[in-house]
């Protein structure tokens, strides 16, 4: 038997070194790649994807996993491995090699094609790739027998669980809430924004973002903060995480959210504990619970005024500008709740309702009630219904997010989940630390410290539900997020 514990564990080495290997190039044709670059770029992609496909699913792998089964007294770590090991094998198994190859080709150049889009405004150039790979997901979930409800069976790839049932409530229960605070807000209107949109140059900003990931404790000598169209988080392994984040000059906060936000996930891979470092439990238990990550730092922590009072107070960082406002005016400025186009730009407020029209989206495609030529005209009329905006331009409508073109259909729900797991887990933090206190004193390695002892560290040790429950006590309950958007803008809107 240990020569089967010997020959499994080179087995996920080698799998572990192709995943790296493609996260490598994945970075390259996101941040530095020319664009002549993209096409040899997808061809390496596709061949490395291959040869994880190849040895995943190899007679040898399938073997080892069913004898290492059969062993009673397994640890704990490979016990989980296999476990997820043969839902992976499960599902990619029935799709022909030649066609998961052709897939990764695809989505690996469909990024280049969609950069292009969004930058000429050309929906018309993007429609037919993005078709392709709409129909590629659909194929590879009946390649698994399933006929009917093909979303319901991607949302469970994203997060265990969940189906297109639970989330139309989820998101009818958010609507219900969400739309007349909205509402009420709207009425109340105010430009508290005014004050903190104000010219920063890139460079500065730069300096700014990486104060401010040292300052939550994302370790900048184990990751790397770069700059890409969409911002986005990439880990090579725990000690090589890399982040991305964007900066647009007249909106200095943007680049700051989007780096807190990327931040929190790179903790998280970070944060996973060194014995699952070599095992392929070494990243965030699902997408849901590490978009609570980023979602946690990004707002909870980032947008609260003790953070802010403790970046003012101790920090050596800030725009100079800064020195002219008070601590409320900043509070109400990074708080305003103002109906935009734009995802990740959106305040807490209306982030939801970015996401539902995404789902809704992904849902009537996946179902034909949708076509791909309509997308822009859906995706208008849908932010107009929710939001109260219309999109000038597709740039910035249907064609604002990559994801799309990376395959991630059935990854936008994760957002919402995430903000409602990130309230959950406040509320469980708050019985340990006082978290305005540490916030106020710029305290956050108290913070990083409980989070990584009672989630990353598990890496997917556990399950989301797992990790839910023995944090908080309960599964996926919204009651906090509302109770929280509720009392923080009736505090800023009186
Ligand atoms: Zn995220």
């Amino acid at each position: 038997m240990e020569g089967k514990i010997k020959r499994f564990r080179e087995m996920i080495k080698e799998k572990k070194t192709i995943d790296s290997m493609l996260a490598l190039l994945q970075w390259d044709l996101e941040t530095q790649a020319p664009k002549g670059g993209y096409k040899l770029l997808s061809e390496m992609i596709g061949e490395l994807s291959l040869r994880s496909y190849n040895l995943t699913t190899s007679e040898e792998f399938l073997e080892i996993l069913t004898e290492l089964k059969k062993q009673k007294n397994i640890d704990e770590i490979t016990k989980r491995e296999i476990e997820l090991l043969e839902e992976e094998i499960e599902k990619i198994k029935v799709i022909p090699s030649e066609e998961y190859k052709l897939y990764s080709e695809l989505t690996a150049k469909a990024q280049g094609i969609w950069e292009m889009a969004r930058e000429k405004n050309d929906f018309e150039s993007f429609a037919p790739i993005l078709e392709q790979i709409f129909n590629f997901n659909k194929k590879f979930i009946e390649y698994r027998g399933v006929k009917d409800d093909i979303y319901s069976e991607i949302l469970n790839d994203y997060e265990k669980g969940m189906n297109v049932k639970k989330l139309d409530k989820f998101f009818e229960e958010l609507k219900k809430e969400i739309v007349p605070l909205l509402k009420d807000i709207k009425e109340n209107k105010r430009d508290f924004q005014k004050k903190i949109k104000f010219q920063v140059s890139e460079f500065e900003q730069r300096l700014f973002s990486e104060e401010v990931l040292k300052y939550i404790g994302f370790d900048l000598e184990r990751g790397v903060l770069s700059e890409s169209a969409h911002p986005f988080t990439l880990t090579v392994n725990k000690d090589d995480v890399r982040l991305t984040t964007r900066y647009l000059e007249e909106l200095p906060f943007s680049s700051v959210f989007s780096t807190i936000h990327e931040g929190g996930h790179g903790m998280y891979e970070q944060g996973v504990a060194e014995e699952l470092k070599d095992t392929i439990l070494s990243d965030g238990a699902s997408m849901g619970i590490h978009e609570s990550q980023s979602r946690f730092y990004e707002n909870v922590i980032g947008r609260s005024k003790e953070f802010w009072c403790g970046v003012l107070g101790k920090s050596k960082f800030k725009y100079d500008k800064l020195s002219e406002l008070s601590l409320e005016e900043i509070y109400k400025g990074i708080n305003e709740v103002s109906p935009s186009l734009i995802r990740v730009e959106a305040d807490e407020l209306t982030y939801s309702l970015h996401v539902m029209v995404r789902y809704e989206i992904e849902k009537g495609i996946l179902s034909g009630e949708y076509l791909i030529k309509d997308l822009p005209k859906i995706w208008n009329d849908k932010m107009y219904e929710y939001l109260g905006v219309t999109p000038k331009t597709d740039s910035e409508g249907v064609l604002q997010d990559v994801h799309w073109s990376c395959g991630l259909i059935g990854y936008f729900p994760s957002y919402a989940l995430g903000n409602v797991y990130s309230l959950q887990i406040l509320n469980a933090m708050k019985k340990d630390i006082n978290i305005e206190g540490a916030l106020e004193r710029g305290e956050l390695k108290i913070i990083r410290e409980w989070l990584k002892e009672k989630i990353h560290r598990y890496g997917k040790l556990k399950t989301p539900k797992e990790i839910m429950l023995s944090v908080t006590g309960e599964e996926l309950n919204p009651v906090y997020y509302i109770e929280y958007l509720k009392n923080k803008y009736k505090n800023i809107y009186n």
